[in-house]
């Protein structure tokens, strides 16, 4: 096709993932909002509603990039004043708490850990767990580039506490088993060469009773919206990205990405392989991005 890295062959597309988002780190959150037109700011905020973490949340955001999941859950573990008005998963929201907390009721897990190198060679990073009942999220990402922009957004925006950062790969996790309450991961999952693994580090990670998210770019099925949507995508992001951030391909390679990734359906099989049940899923903006949901029970 027109799209350049569609002939890179499974192996190296980690190492051209890590460079697109090494390239695209310091534009990213300008280039989210240029081609999104601000919306997925209200993605990630519903992503949040929908997610409505609790006080004393242990969270691990996977391919957390700049932060924007973390800062989102930390604002509202500290005011969950977002009382969404729009449908659930069909899941009603206190039935499956109230299975979630009869579970980790009967569990107790260490939280203390070290953090082992990464199966990548970046830096030694040992962000700890706090043994108490305050909220805390590890933003874990394969891009350390992305990491440091997201370090600098927590001062600016005054997140001094409750945050920690973890350069690693996702479908290798140097992390213990059963050690988080929820596990996000938002627009991260396609970028990742081996699904599957990245689905099953979520279900080894999570306690019992935990809950996986997340937030992806999904299928349009209706078919004069999908022709609008895939015009506006192959012909004016790469554009944009060549106009905002100088750098054609980087855009070109998260289109195309886009496209490979499985549809809702064929997703919410690979997350129940994983071991996950309850799995549901809502589509966000005729499933330009879905929401998926599945809990470790
Ligand atoms: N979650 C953030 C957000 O919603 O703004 C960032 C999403 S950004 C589109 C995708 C991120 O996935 C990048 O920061 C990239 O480095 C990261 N990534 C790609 N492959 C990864 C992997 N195998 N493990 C961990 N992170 C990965």
């Amino acid at each position: 096709t027109h799209f350049g890295f569609q002939s890179v062959a499974e192996d190296e597309k980690e190492n051209k993932v890590y460079e697109v988002f090494e390239n695209v780190a310091s534009k990213y959150d300008m280039m989210n909002d240029a081609m999104s037109g601000g919306v997925h700011r209200i993605w990630k905020d519903i992503f949040l509603e929908r997610f409505a973490p609790s006080p004393g949340t242990k969270l691990l955001d996977v391919a957390g990039g700049t932060g924007d999941i973390a800062f989102r859950f930390l604002k509202y573990v500290d005011a969950p004043a977002h009382i969404s008005t729009q449908q659930d998963f069909g899941i009603p929201k206190d039935a499956a708490s109230r299975v979630l907390k009869k579970i980790c009721r009967q569990r107790h897990h260490h939280l203390m850990m070290k953090v082992q190198r990464s199966s990548q060679n970046h830096r030694l990073d040992t962000p700890v767990l706090p043994d108490d009942d305050s909220s805390h999220v590890i933003v874990c990402d394969i891009n350390q580039a992305m990491l440091d922009v997201g370090r600098q957004r927590a001062k600016q925006l005054g997140f001094t506490s409750g945050i920690s950062w973890l350069q690693a790969n996702a479908e290798n996790l140097p992390l213990p088993d059963n050690l988080f309450d929820a596990y996000t991961i938002a627009f991260g999952i396609r970028n990742c060469t081996h699904v599957q693994k990245v689905l099953d580090e979520a279900y080894r990670l999570l306690k019992p009773g935990g809950r996986f998210l997340c937030l992806e770019f999904s299928e349009v099925k209706n078919p004069l919206l999908r022709s609008i949507y895939d015009s506006y995508s192959f012909q004016v992001i790469p554009v944009m990205g060549q106009l905002i951030a100088g750098d054609w391909k980087s855009y070109q390679y998260l289109v195309e990405s886009i496209r490979q990734f499985p549809n809702q359906e064929d997703f919410a099989a690979m997350i129940r392989a994983a071991g996950f049940r309850m799995v549901s899923y809502e589509n966000l903006t005729f499933g330009v991005t879905a929401i998926h949901s599945g809990f470790k029970i």
